[in-house]
């Protein structure tokens, strides 16, 4: 089996020269982040993705966690695993010094947890979920919560969950019936949630529940949901962990993936709960956290999308099958045309959307330094407008591009030995967890672009027309290439929003969403990879640094211009045709079907 190797060059290339982390360095509170640092801490988190996290994948997917009588026995290996990332600083790496952290930019800690991902992503999980808990408590949370719970989660001590689903309320969160009864000072939590990760396990001392319930006065629906902390184990006076909370697992999930992650059922039977913020609240500020959280899955997309091209190149220069078509000599995989097809639409798609979410990551890190407050306004709008889309297309795309993994290698991709069928399965939930990829679309269309009428999109589509200019100064064959493609992917996104924003059938708007969404991500990265391809013909011409590196770059621009670029007419026809048919059939239809 490979070994995971971070791809540190393209890494280094997106954070420099597309996302900028000179003039991220330059905000406020970033003057660390000088890229001699961030180059030491890539390798320093590559050689614990390698050396630590990734010998520990395939053996944690086939032991998986273990529930046994309310506990939960993580895969050999994991519990040493954690307590050394802990160690590290990982954990802490995001957040601010104040509580533990280390306070680098969004920017930085995204291809930190790309390399978690890639290398083992039922393990990043764990410090995933940590991480939105933190962000909870410091977005609302009392100073007396901060200090009990923030030093010793941003540390690692203590891991953190996110309760919202329940048996009844899955996308619909209004639904949700868990109930919390004022008691003194606190609240006492009763319900069931499930899909609970890392709701129980053997890695940490404490685990902090962060729970979403009604009190009995709630108003009905959403207006009427709020958040509260319940941790597994009271902590004492002094800190430490104490008396058991009945806030219990009373089973683990058997999944299709991330089977190392464990995925709990747990029951609140009037565990002890203290409120985040204001009561009534919880869904509003579970909102302005979802964007980090998407965020993280869609890189979890690039991550698996990355780990599975390893893999399948790997494969096809060792796996000698047919015949050279030139030479007639028995030859690796590798040399076949249809072979090269599958490992260029691997690695192009994972360029694509490793581009498209790290300049997303630097718009967030922008929208919340910058000192000027119209910047910070116009990256927040962008942010607001990309996050379904690094969400919704790079999962999409991550499955694919996992699939293609297996394809590569035949028979031997099927069964599990190879570990590429891991990386299918692993990457299935992507879609499904923090909001389908249907309600990305939906969130797409109507929060993001009907509501506005537009105008983001249309800021964006601006944005994309300016590159057009640049590229027509190109001397290059393969980079002017891409200009019609882009132009047509440009129109093809601004005739849909045109749809979307005059269509008065809401149905026709939703009903061509996720080809929307698509069609959005397909051209922002198409717009990126020839961005890149521009870089690297001015470093060719300037003869400054990796030539091997650049030439490839071009090379993968115009491949993924030919192949991917290319679709978005076709997506945009079936956008503006109310999403084509998809309720032409009456209910009476599918029933007799
Ligand atoms: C492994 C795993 C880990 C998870 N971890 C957590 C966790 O830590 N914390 C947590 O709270 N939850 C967690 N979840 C739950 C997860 O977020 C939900 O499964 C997800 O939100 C979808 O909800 P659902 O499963 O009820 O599907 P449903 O909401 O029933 O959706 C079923 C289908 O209907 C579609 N659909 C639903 N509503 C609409 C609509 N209005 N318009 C169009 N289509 C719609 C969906 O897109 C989907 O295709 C986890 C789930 C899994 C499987």
């Amino acid at each position: 089996m490979s070994t995971y190797a971070a791809p540190l060059k393209d890494m280094r290339f997106v954070l420099n020269e597309l996302a900028g982390l000179a003039e991220v360095a330059k905000l406020p509170g970033y003057e660390d982040a000088s890229s001699d640092t961030v180059d030491a801490i890539l390798e320093e988190a590559s050689k614990f993705a390698s050396e630590v996290l990734d010998p520990l994948n395939y053996s944690g997917d086939q032991e998986g966690s273990i529930w046994s009588d309310g506990e939960v026995r993580t895969p050999k290996g994991f519990r040493e695993a954690y307590r050394q990332f802990c160690e590290g600083g990982w954990n802490a790496l995001p957040f601010e010094a104040q509580w533990g952290g280390q306070g680098l930019p969004r920017l930085v800690s995204t291809p930190v947890q790309e390399m978690w991902k890639s290398s083992n992503m039922s393990f990043s999980l764990c410090p995933l979920l940590t991480q939105g808990a933190i962000e909870a408590l410091l977005l609302r949370g009392s100073e007396p919560l901060k200090k009990a719970y923030l030093p010793k989660m941003v540390e690692g001590k203590w891991t953190g969950t996110m309760n919202l689903t329940e048996p009844q309320a899955g996308s619909d969160l209004s639904l949700v019936r868990t109930k919390a009864e004022r008691s003194g000072d606190h609240y006492l939590i009763s319900g069931q949630k499930i899909f609970i990760t890392y709701g129980e396990h053997d890695l940490a001392e404490n685990i902090v529940h962060l729970v979403l319930a009604r009190t009995p006065d709630a108003p009905e629906g959403v207006k009427g949901i709020s958040l509260f902390v319940v941790p597994k184990l009271m902590p004492n006076a002094d800190g430490t962990p104490g008396k058991r909370n009945p806030a219990r697992c009373v089973s683990i999930e058997h999944k299709l993936g991330i089977h190392a992650s464990p995925t709990a059922v747990m029951v609140y039977d009037k565990a002890v709960g203290y409120v985040v913020g204001e009561e009534n609240r919880g869904l509003e500020y579970m909102f302005i956290m979802m964007n980090a959280a998407r965020f993280a899955v869609g890189l979890e997309g690039v991550a698996i999308a990355e780990r599975a091209f390893q893999r399948a190149l790997a494969f096809a220069k060792e796996r000698l099958q047919g015949r050279d078509l030139v030479e007639g000599r028995t030859v690796p995989i590798i040399r076949h045309p249809d072979v090269r097809r599958m490992l260029m639409l691997m690695k192009s798609q994972t360029e694509a959307m490793r581009a498209l979410a790290y300049t997303t990551a630097a718009a967030v890190d922008f929208s919340n330094r910058h000192p000027d407050g119209e910047i910070r306004k116009r990256n927040h709008v962008y942010v607001d407008l990309m996050i379904p889309v690094v969400k919704g297309w790079s999962t999409e795309t991550g499955i694919d591009v996992a699939s293609l993994g297996v394809q590569v290698h035949g028979g031997m991709g099927f069964v599990e030995e190879t570990g590429a069928a891991q990386y299918l399965r692993d990457a299935r939930i992507t879609t499904i967890y923090e909001g389908t990829t249907g309600i990305q679309a939906m969130d797409l269309v109507g929060r993001k672009i009907a509501r506005d009428g537009g105008a983001a999109a249309r800021e964006w589509i601006s944005f994309l027309k300016k590159l057009d200019s640049d590229l027509s100064q190109s001397g290059n064959a393969d980079i002017k290439s891409l200009r019609p493609q882009l132009a047509q992917g440009a129109q093809a996104v601004s005739d849909c929003v045109d749809f979307v924003v005059g269509t008065k059938d809401p149905r026709a708007g939703f009903a061509g969403a996720v080809p929307f969404l698509k069609l959005m991500g397909i051209v922002a990265g198409g717009w990126q990879m020839a961005r890149a391809a521009l870089i690297a013909e001015k470093r060719l011409s300037s003869k400054d640094g990796d030539k091997s590196f650049y030439e490839a770059k071009i090379a993968t621009a115009r491949f993924y211009g030919d192949h991917v670029l290319v679709q978005a007419p076709g997506l945009r026809d079936t956008v503006v045709k109310g999403g084509a048919g998809v309720m032409a059939l009456s209910d009476e239809q599918f029933l007799a079907a």
